[in-house]
C-alpha cells in the first residue's frame, strides 16, 4: 500500500485492520478506496455524523457455512462455502461466486467490497455482495461438480432471492455451474424464480451478451480511454492475461475492433502467438474442453511459443488487459510495461494490479482504470438479464451490446468528470471511487441508520 492517506481517514483505516486481523486483500481494498477519499475527507459532515465509511467497512451479513458432497469413488468432501452479503443501500446484493482453492474470507470480503462502488457506478439499483468456496473444480468430473453445486445451493438457497441477493459466475463458476446451482434452487423452493441468480443460459432465463459482457465491456472502456488521446484499438498490439470468461471475450473485441491479441495466459504460463490468437482454437481449448494453454501450443505446431515461466507482461505491448485474478501484476511487471512503452492498461479482472503496480503505471504515464470501472459491464448486463426476467421479456443481441457499450461510454465519462471535478484529471481510480462512494453514501445518509 504505497499511497498515503489523509490524516483524517488514517485512524478509520487503522481501525478496518484491527477489527478484521490477516484480511490483507480486503485491507488492500479498502486502503485503495479511502486513498481516493481524500478530496471530501473533512467536508462532509453527514456522513461523519452517520458512520458512513465505518458502516460501509462492515458488511451487513456474512454467511459460511459448510459444503459436505461424495466423490465418485465415495469419499466424503468437506469444502467451506461464503456469501458476503456487504451493502445493499442501492439494492438487492449482487455479485459472482468464486469457486477456486484460494477463496477465504478476505478474498471474498475484497471482492464484495469492490463490488458495492462498482454496481453503483452502473446506475442500475444493486447492492454487492460476493460469495464462492474453496472447492477446485479442476480434475472432478461433471458429477462431483453437479453434487458439490447442489450441496452448496442446499444451503445457500435460505439466503437469496430476486429481491434479497443475487448472485452470478465469476472464477470457476460459469454456465454450467450456474446450471446445477439453479437446477437445485427451484427443486429445493418449488419456484421458477428466474431473477435469483445471472448469468443463466439463453433457454432458461439468460440473457443475450452476459456472457460475453465482462470481456466486451472492458475493451469498451478502454476504447473511450484511447478515444480521450484521440487513438483507438486499430493496428495496437495487444497482451490479455488469463483465459477464461473475461479474457476470451476481450480478445473477441479487441479483434473486431482492429487490435492484435498476441499473447494470452493460464495458471500454467502463457502462448504468445504473433499472427493473433486464434479465438476459434482458443474458444474450443478452453470453453469446451478445459484444457491448459499447452494444448493450444500442441495444436498451433511450431507458430506459437508456449511459456511457463516469467509472465505474460514480458510480451511487449501497446495495451494490456489484466483478465485473470487479483495481485496478478505486480511491481516488475508494471516496470516491464513501462519499459516497453505500453499505453494503456484496462483491467478486466478485479484488482490484478498491486497498489505499487498502480504507482508506476501512473507515474510513467500510462492511462489506468481499475477494474470497478472497466469491468463494471458483467454486473451491469446482469441487472439488464434481471430487468428482463421481471419482465419477461428478452432482447436481441445487438440492443443488448448496445445499452452494455452505453453503459460503459457512461461509466467512463463519470470517472473523468469526477476526477476533473475533485482536483485530479484523468485520475480514473480516484474517479471510479469518489463516484461510486458519493452515490452509495448519500442514499446511506437518506436511509437512516439501519
Ligand atoms: P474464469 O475462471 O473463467 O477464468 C480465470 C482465468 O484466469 C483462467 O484462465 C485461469 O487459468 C486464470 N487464472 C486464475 N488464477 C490464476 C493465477 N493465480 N495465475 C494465473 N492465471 C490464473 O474466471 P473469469 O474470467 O470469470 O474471471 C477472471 C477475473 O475477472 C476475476 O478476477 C473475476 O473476479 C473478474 N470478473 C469476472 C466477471 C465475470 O463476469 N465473469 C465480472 C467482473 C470481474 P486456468 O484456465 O488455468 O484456470
Amino acid at each position: 500500500m504505497t499511497e498515503t492517506l489523509h490524516p483524517k481517514l488514517q485512524p478509520q483505516f487503522d481501525a478496518v485492520v484491527a477489527r478484521n486481523p490477516g484480511e490483507s486483500e480486503f485491507h488492500q481494498a479498502v486502503h485503495e478506496l479511502m486513498v481516493s477519499l481524500a478530496p471530501i475527507a473533512g467536508k462532509r459532515p453527514d456522513y461523519a455524523q452517520w458512520s458512513i465509511l465505518k458502516r460501509m467497512c462492515e458488511p451487513e451479513r456474512q454467511l459460511i457455512f459448510r459444503v459436505p458432497w461424495v466423490t465418485d469413488t465415495g469419499e466424503v468432501q468437506i469444502n467451506r462455502g461464503y456469501r458476503v452479503e456487504f451493502n445493499s443501500t442501492l439494492g438487492p446484493f449482487k455479485g459472482g461466486l468464486r469457486f477456486h482453492p484460494t477463496v477465504n474470507l478476505s478474498i471474498i470480503k475484497f471482492l464484495g467490497f469492490e463490488q458495492v462502488y462498482k454496481n453503483a457506478l452502473t446506475g442500475m439499483p444493486i447492492g454487492g455482495g460476493k460469495g464462492g468456496s474453496d472447492f477446485d473444480p479442476k480434475g472432478r468430473s461433471e458429477q462431483e461438480v453437479m453434487r458439490f453445486c447442489q450441496s452448496f445451493m442446499t444451503e445457500l438457497h435460505r439466503h437469496i432471492g430476486e429481491h434479497t441477493d443475487v448472485p452470478a459466475g465469476d472464477i470457476g463458476v460459469g454456465g454450467r455451474e450456474l446450471g446445477y446451482l439453479f437446477g437445485q434452487f427451484k427443486r429445493i423452493t418449488n419456484r421458477y424464480e428466474s431473477g435469483v441468480l445471472t448469468g443463466k443460459g439463453l433457454t432458461w432465463g439468460g440473457s443475450q451478451v452476459r456472457t460475453e459482457a465482462t470481456g466486451y465491456g472492458t475493451v469498451f472502456f478502454a476504447q473511450e480511454m484511447l478515444a480521450s488521446r484521440g487513438e483507438s484499438f486499430d493496428g495496437r498490439r495487444v497482451v490479455v492475461s488469463g483465459s477464461g470468461n473475461v479474457a476470451i471475450y476481450a480478445v473477441e473485441k479487441v479483434q473486431e475492433l482492429g487490435g492484435t491479441v498476441v499473447a494470452v495466459s493460464d495458471s500454467g504460463g502463457y502462448v504468445v502467438d504473433e499472427a493473433g490468437i486464434d479465438l476459434s482454437l482458443l474458444k474450443e481449448v478452453k470453453e469446451r474442453q478445459r484444457e491448459r494453454l499447452s494444448a493450444y501450443a500442441d495444436a498451433r505446431g511450431g507458430a506459437v511459443r508456449h511459456v511457463t515461466d516469467g509472465a505474460v507482461w514480458d510480451v511487449p505491448c501497446d495495451v494490456a488487459l489484466p483478465c485473470a485474478t487479483q495481485n496478478e501484476l505486480q511491481a516488475e511487471h508494471a516496470r516491464t510495461l513501462v519499459a516497453h512503452g505500453t499505453g494503456l492498461v484496462a483491467e478486466g479482472a478485479n484488482m490484478p494490479c498491486t497498489a505499487e503496480a498502480v504507482t508506476i503505471l501512473r507515474e510513467a504515464g500510462v492511462l489506468y482504470a481499475p477494474g470497478k470501472a472497466s469491468n463494471a459491464g458483467g454486473v451491469a448486463t446482469s441487472a439488464l438479464e434481471m430487468q428482463q426476467n421481471a419482465s419477461r421479456d428478452s432482447w436481441s443481441f445487438e440492443e443488448t451490446q448496445e445499452r452494455l457499450r452505453q453503459i460503459m461510454v457512461d461509466i467512463h465519462r463519470q470517472c473523468l468528470e469526477t476526477a476533473e471535478e475533485y482536483g485530479d484529471p484523468g485520475n480514473y481510480v480516484m474517479g471510479a471511487n469518489l463516484a461510486g462512494y458519493i452515490r452509495v453514501a448519500d442514499a446511506m445518509v437518506a436511509l437512516g441508520v439501519v
